[in-house]
C-alpha cells in the first residue's frame, strides 16, 4: 500500500540535528548513543525506512520561527536567521534532488508521473527481476511546505518562496509568530498575516491550517477562499488541549475540502502525557486509528483524513506509539483500519488517496 505522510521535518533533522537521512536510523540510533537530549537517540523516520513502508510522498517542511523565545535551531533572534535557515533546509532537499534520492513535485505533471513510477514499483518491486534492464527505483516525492512563515521577510517576497518549491505554508508554529498567532496564543493575524495569506491565494500556495491559535485558525478561513488542510493534526474531543482542534473546526476544514493528517507524536494522541515522566505504553497504532475514525465520523465518509505523522518532530522511539519502531510501520494501519471496519477504498483514501485527491484539485486549477 503505498503512503503519503503529509508531514515531516527531514530537512530540519538533517541540518539542525545532523542526521544523515540516508543511512537507516539504526545506523543514527548508534551514532546519537552517547546523546542526553530529548528525542534524541530513537529517531524513526530515515529514507531506507520510508522506502521499506511505501511512503512515497512526504510533505518535507521547513522549520525556523523567530518569536522572540529562542530556541537552539528552532527559534532565532532575528527574521533574517530564521530566513537563511529554511532557505538552506530548501538548498538540502534540492541536494537530495541533485542526487538522485528526492523529487522535488510542485505541478500537476510531476504528481501524476511520480505516482505512476510508484505505483509499478510496488507492483515489481519484490520481484526485482521484472525491472527492465536500466530500470532504478523511483526517488522519494517531497512536496514542500512550511511550518512557521516566520522565514518571509515580507509578505511580497512569498513569491521567492513558490520558486524554491514551496507549495503550502503553515503560517504559525509554537507561540506568537510574525505575521500569526500559533499554538499557546490567543492572537489572530496581523495585518502583515492577512496580506500573506492572500499572496498565498494569488499564487496557489496552499493554507496548512495546523498550529494556527483558534482566533487565528477562524480568521485564516474568511480571508483565504481555496482549499486548505490540516498537514499534521489531531482531534481535541479526544485530547483536550488547544494543539488539537474541536470538532467545529474538523468541520470547517471538511466544508473546505480539506484533508487533516493524524498525528503521531503520543502527547497528540492521548490525554495528560508529560514529556520526561510518562512513558508510551499506553498509546499504539490504534490510538492513531481513533483520531482518524473520529474524523470520518463527522465527515460522514472517509474523504477527509490522512497520515501527517510528524514522526521526526523532535521526538523518537520513546514518545511514539509503543507498537512503531520506524516510518515503516505505518503500513501496520491497513489492516488495523481494516479491523474497524473501514473497506479497502476507504484504506486506501486514508493512506494515500485523499491528500491525492486534493493536490491535484488545487493544482488543476493551475
Ligand atoms: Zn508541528
Amino acid at each position: 500500500m503505498l503512503i503519503v505522510d503529509a508531514h515531516l521535518d527531514l530537512s530540519w533533522n538533517a541540518l539542525q540535528w545532523a542526521r544523515d537521512l540516508r543511512r537507516s536510523a539504526y545506523v543514527t540510533r548508534t551514532r546519537e548513543a552517547a546523546l542526553t537530549t530529548a528525542g534524541r537517540t530513537q529517531n524513526t523516520v530515515c529514507l531506507p525506512e520510508m522506502r521499506k513502508g511505501r511512503v512515497f510522498l512526504s510533505f518535507a517542511t521547513t522549520l525556523a520561527r523567530c518569536t522572540g523565545t529562542v530556541s537552539d535551531g528552532v527559534d532565532y533572534w532575528s527574521p533574517a536567521q530564521a530566513h537563511a535557515a529554511a532557505m538552506g533546509q530548501i538548498a538540502y532537499y534540492h541536494a537530495l534532488e541533485a542526487e538522485g534520492l528526492v523529487r522535488v513535485i510542485g505541478d500537476l505533471d510531476s504528481l501524476n508521473r511520480h505516482v505512476d513510477e510508484w505505483q509499478r514499483w510496488e507492483t515489481v518491486a519484490p520481484h526485482t527481476n521484472l525491472l527492465s534492464e536500466g530500470e532504478r527505483e523511483p526517488p522519494h516525492g517531497f512536496i514542500i511546505s512550511m511550518e512557521s512563515a516566520d522565514p518571509i521577510l515580507a509578505p511580497e517576497h512569498v513569491e521567492q518562496w513558490h520558486a524554491a518549491g514551496v507549495r503550502a505554508i503553515g503560517p504559525a508554529h509554537y507561540g506568537p509568530g510574525r505575521y500569526a498567532g500559533g499554538t499557546g496564543t490567543e492572537l489572530g493575524f496581523n495585518e502583515k498575516g492577512v496580506q500573506l495569506l492572500r499572496e498565498m491565494e494569488r499564487l496557489n500556495i496552499v493554507l496548512d491550517v495546523t498550529h494556527l491559535s483558534d482566533q487565528a485558525f477562524w480568521q485564516a478561513l474568511d480571508v483565504y477562499t481555496k482549499p486548505v488542510w490540516a498537514s499534521h493534526q489531531n482531534c481535541r474531543a479526544l485530547v483536550p488541549h488547544q494543539r488539537q482542534f474541536t470538532d467545529e473546526q474538523i468541520k470547517a476544514v471538511i466544508a473546505r475540502g480539506g484533508v487533516l493528517g493524524a498525528a503521531f507524536d503520543i502527547w497528540m494522541l492521548i490525554p495528560n502525557y508529560n514529556r520526561g515522566c510518562s512513558t508510551n505504553k499506553d498509546a499504539s497504532l490504534n490510538t492513531v486509528v481513533d483520531h482518524i475514525e473520529h474524523v470520518c465520523q463527522l465527515a460522514g465518509n472517509a474523504k477527509h483524513s490522512g497520515i501527517g505523522s510528524d514522526l521526526d518532530g523532535g521526538f523518537g522511539r520513546e514518545q511514539s506509539p509503543h507498537d512503531l519502531d520506524t516510518i515503516a510501520d505505518l503500513q501496520r494501519l491497513s489492516e488495523l483500519l481494516s479491523h474497524r471496519g473501514f473497506d479497502d477504498e476507504d484504506i486506501a483514501a486514508i493512506m494515500h488517496g485523499n491528500w491525492l485527491r486534493l493536490l491535484r484539485a488545487v493544482w488543476e486549477e493551475q
